[in-house]
C-alpha cells in the first residue's frame, strides 16, 4: 500500500479531517486545497529528496575553518521547501500562510522524512519562529520569525551543553546586561552571552543568509552568580549576523563561532556543531560577548522553550516513523522479487521445483507484518496528535483543555513508541534483506542508523519515561490519563458488539488499560519516587503498546469494507493484538512490583 494511500485513509476515512473546514480559520480550505498541498509535498519530496538521501548521508558536512560546505543537494532541497510555503503552512494569510490544519501540515512533511530524513532540518526553523510568534515581542515577531517563515533564515535550538544534556538546570551559559540602556533596546533586552553548546543541528551553513539561535543561559547578577536550577534559566534569541529593528543585516558578525562538526552515526545530512557563545572570536563592537535578546520575562526560558519541545517531540515521532515505514517500502519490495527456498511439505522439499520468492515464507511475512503495525500504527498515533493540536488551537473552550491534557499525556509516547518500534522495524527490514540488508548496496541500513538518533535526543528514552510515570499520569489528579481512558473506552464500546476479531481485540484492550491503571497506581502505592520511577521505561513501553492497540482497533473499525488496504489493516491489527500486546504484562509485571534489580545493584557488582 503506498504512503500516499495510507495518508489519505487516515486523513480522510479516519480522521476526518475535512470536517475542520467547519471552523472560521480553515474554512476556505476544501479536500481539493489539502490535496493540492500533499500533491505538492509528495512530488518535491520525490525530486528533491529521495534522489539524493544517500549522497548526504556519504558526502558528510565539512568545516573548511570558515564556513560549512553541505552537498549542492542539500541547497536545493531547501530551496524548493522553503519556495513550496510550508515552512507558513500554518500562520495567517496576513503574514503569507496557509491557514493549514497541523494535521494536514504534518502529513504532508511525512512525504520528505519518508525520502530523506536528514536533508533537511526544516522542522527546527517552523518550531523556533512558533515560539517566537508565542513568546516573542513584536518586533521579535517581526524581525526573527516572519524572516524564518519566508525561508530567508533558517532557527535552531541551543539547549544541551557538553555537561549538560538531561540535566538542563546544570547549564552554565551565563547572560549579562550589555550595557546603559541595555533594557531598551527594541530588539529585546539586550544581554551578552558566553558559554558553549553543544549537538546543536544546523549550528552553522550557507543555506540562508543568516541563523536565528534561541539559546538557553541563566541571567547572572553583579557578582557572576546565577540562580540554581531551572528557575535561573532564560531565554534569549541570538543571531548569528546582527541585524536592526527594520530587519536588515548591520554587517557585524555576532560572537558566536562553530568549534566543530560532530560526525555521527546516522542523519548525516543535517549538520551537527558544537557552538562558542562570546569567546571573542568575532568581538562585538569592541568587546567579547554574543548578542542576545530576551525572549519573554526571565527565568521563563524552560517554559517558553517547551512551546518549541513539544512540537518538536511529536515532529521525533514522525521522523522515526517515516524511518519505519521507508523500512518497511523497501523490504517488502525486495521481499516480493528475491527467490530464495522452497515451501516445506509433509513430503519433504522438491528440489526441482523452481524457488519461492521470501515473501511467500511464513517467517518474511511476520517480518513484514510487524513492520507494517509499527509504521501504519505510528503514523496514526501522529495525525491523531496532530488533530489534538488543531483541536487546542481551534476547538471549543471545553474541547481546547481535553486536547491539552491529552497531548500532555499523549507527547512522551508519541515521540518514544516510534523511536524505540520504527527503530525495530528497520532492524526488521535488514533482515528480510539477508546479507544484502547489511551493505551500503541498499538503503535499509541507513534508515536504521538515522533512526537510532530518535531515542536519544529531544528528551531521551529514560527521560521521557519518567515524564510518562513521574509527571504527566499524575498531573491535575490524573486527568489525562482519566480521559485517555474514556476515549479508549468509547472505541472499544463500538468494537464489542461486532463479534468475531473485534469483540476479542476490544476484550484484550480493556484489560491492557485496566493493568496500565491498576499498575500507576501500584507504582506510586508507596509515594516513594525511586521505587515508582525505577522502571519508568518498561512502564512506558506497556503504555505505549496499549495506545498502539487502541490506534489499531481504530484502525480496524475504520476498514471493515472488502478491498487488499482494508483486509491488509485487519491483519496488521490482528498481528498487534496476537504479537504484541500480550508483551505488556512482562513489562507490567516489574513495575507493579517496584522491582529494584537494576536500581539496587551497587556499582561494584557490574
Ligand atoms: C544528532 C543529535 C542532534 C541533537 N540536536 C540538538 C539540538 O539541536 N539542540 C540541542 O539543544 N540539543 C541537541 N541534541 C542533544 C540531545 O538533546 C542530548 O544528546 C540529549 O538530551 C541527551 O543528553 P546527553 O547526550 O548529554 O546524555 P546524558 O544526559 O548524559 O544521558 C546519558 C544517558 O543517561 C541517562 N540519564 C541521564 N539522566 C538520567 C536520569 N536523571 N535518570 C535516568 N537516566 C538518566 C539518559 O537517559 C541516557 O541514556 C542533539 C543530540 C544529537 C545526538
Amino acid at each position: 500500500m503506498p504512503l500516499r494511500d495510507t495518508v489519505d485513509f487516515l486523513l480522510y476515512d479516519w480522521l476526518k479531517v475535512e470536517q475542520l473546514n467547519q471552523r472560521e480559520r480553515f474554512a476556505d480550505h476544501s479536500r481539493e486545497t489539502f490535496n493540492a498541498v500533499l500533491d505538492t509535498c509528495e512530488r518535491i519530496a520525490r525530486e528533491k529528496y529521495a534522489p539524493h538521501n544517500r549522497t548526504v548521508d556519504i558526502e558528510e558536512p565539512q568545516f573548511d575553518g570558515e564556513s560549512v560546505i553541505l552537498p549542492q543537494a542539500t541547497h536545493d532541497a531547501y530551496a524548493a521547501y522553503a519556495a513550496s510555503g510550508m515552512l507558513s503552512a500554518a500562520q495567517d494569510y496576513d503574514i503569507g500562510g496557509m491557514q493549514l490544519p497541523y494535521t494536514v501540515e504534518s502529513a504532508a512533511n511525512a512525504f520528505f522524512a519518508c525520502a530523506s530524513v536528514s536533508i533537511g532540518a526544516n522542522m527546527l526553523t517552523v518550531g523556533n519562529a512558533n515560539l517566537l510568534m508565542a513568546h516573542g515581542n513584536d518586533v521579535q515577531k517581526q524581525v526573527f520569525a516572519h524572516k524564518e517563515f519566508a525561508g530567508e533564515w533558517a532557527g535552531t535550538m541551543c539547549l544541551s551543553e557538553p555537561q549538560a544534556g538531561s540535566s538542563l538546570s546544570d547549564i552554565a551559559t551565563k547572560a549579562t546586561p550589555d550595557g546603559e540602556g541595555f533594557s531598551d533596546d527594541p530588539l529585546g533586552q539586550r544581554y551578552r552571552l558566553k558559554g558553549n553548546k553543544m549537538w546543536i543541528s544546523t549550528g552553522d551553513h550557507e543555506l540562508t543568509n543568516n541563523i536565528v539561535h534561541l539559546v538557553l543561559a541563566k541571567i547572572a547578577d553583579d557578582k557572576g552568580q546565577t540562580i540554581p536550577g531551572v528557575k535561573g534559566i532564560s531565554l534569549f534569541v541570538v543571531p548569528k549576523k546582527l541585524v536592526n529593528p527594520q530587519g536588515e543585516l548591520t554587517g557585524e558578525r555576532n560572537d558566536v563561532a562553530l568549534a566543530g562538526l560532530n560526525h555521527k552515526c546516522g542523519w548525516r545530512g543535517t549538520v551537527n556543531t558544537l557552538l562558542n557563545f562570546g569567546e571573542g572570536k568575532y568581538p562585538v563592537r569592541g568587546a567579547s560577548g554574543a548578542i542576545g535578546y530576551l525572549v519573554g520575562q526571565p527565568g521563563e526560558g524552560l517554559r517558553c522553550m517547551f512551546h518549541m519541545m513539544n512540537e518538536a517531540r511529536i515532529g521525533v515521532g514522525m521522523a522515526a516513523t517515516m524511518l519505519g515505514l521507508a523500512g518497511y517500502y523497501a523490504s517488502l519490495d525486495y521481499a516480493k522479487n528475491r527467490p530464495q527456498g522452497r515451501p516445506m511439505t509433509a513430503a519433504g522439499k522438491d528440489a526441482t521445483s523452481p524457488q519461492t520468492r521470501i515473501i511467500e515464507h511464513a517467517d518474511v511475512k511476520r517480518m513484514l507484518l510487524a513492520q507494517k503495525a509499527y509504521g501504519e500504527g505510528a503514523l496514526a498515533l501522529e495525525l491523531y496528535c496532530a488533530r489534538l493540536v488543531d483541536e487546542q488551537r481551534t476547538g471549543s473552550k471545553a474541547s481546547v483543555n481535553e486536547a491539552r491534557l491529552l497531548l500532555e499525556v499523549l507527547t512522551p509516547i508519541a515521540k518514544s513508541w516510534p523511536s524505540e518500534w520504527c527503530l525495530e522495524a528497520n532492524s526488521l527490514a535488514i533482515q528480510v534483506h539477508g546479507g544484502y540488508g547489511y551493505t551500503r548496496d541498499y538503503p535499509v541500513e541507513q534508515y536504521w542508523r538515522d533512526n537510532r538518533l530518535n531515542m536519544i535526543h529531544e528528551g531521551t528514552h529514560g527521560i521521557q519515561g519518567m515524564d510518562l510515570l513521574g509527571r504527566k499520569v499524575l498531573m491535575e489528579n490524573g486527568m489525562g490519563l482519566q480521559l485517555l481512558a474514556q476515549r479508549i473506552n468509547a472505541t472499544i464500546e463500538q468494537a464489542l458488539p461486532l463479534g468475531h476479531d473485534f469483540a476479542m481485540h476490544a476484550n484484550a484492550l480493556a484489560q491492557a488499560l485496566q493493568s496500565v491503571g491498576r499498575t500507576t497506581k501500584m507504582a506510586w502505592s508507596t509515594g516513594e519516587p525511586r521505587e515508582a520511577l525505577a522502571n519508568a521505561v518498561p512502564y512506558m513501553q506497556a503504555f505505549g503498546h496499549t495506545v498502539l492497540a487502541w490506534m489499531w482497533l481504530e484502525l480496524a473499525l475504520a476498514s471493515q469494507a472488502d478491498g487488499d488496504a482494508h483486509v491488509g489493516r485487519r491483519a496488521a491489527a490482528r498481528y498487534f493484538f496476537h504479537y504484541e500486546l500480550p508483551k505488556i504484562d512482562a513489562w507490567l509485571n516489574v513495575v507493579q512490583a517496584r522491582d529494584m534489580t537494576c536500581a539496587d545493584l551497587p556499582e561494584n557488582s557490574f
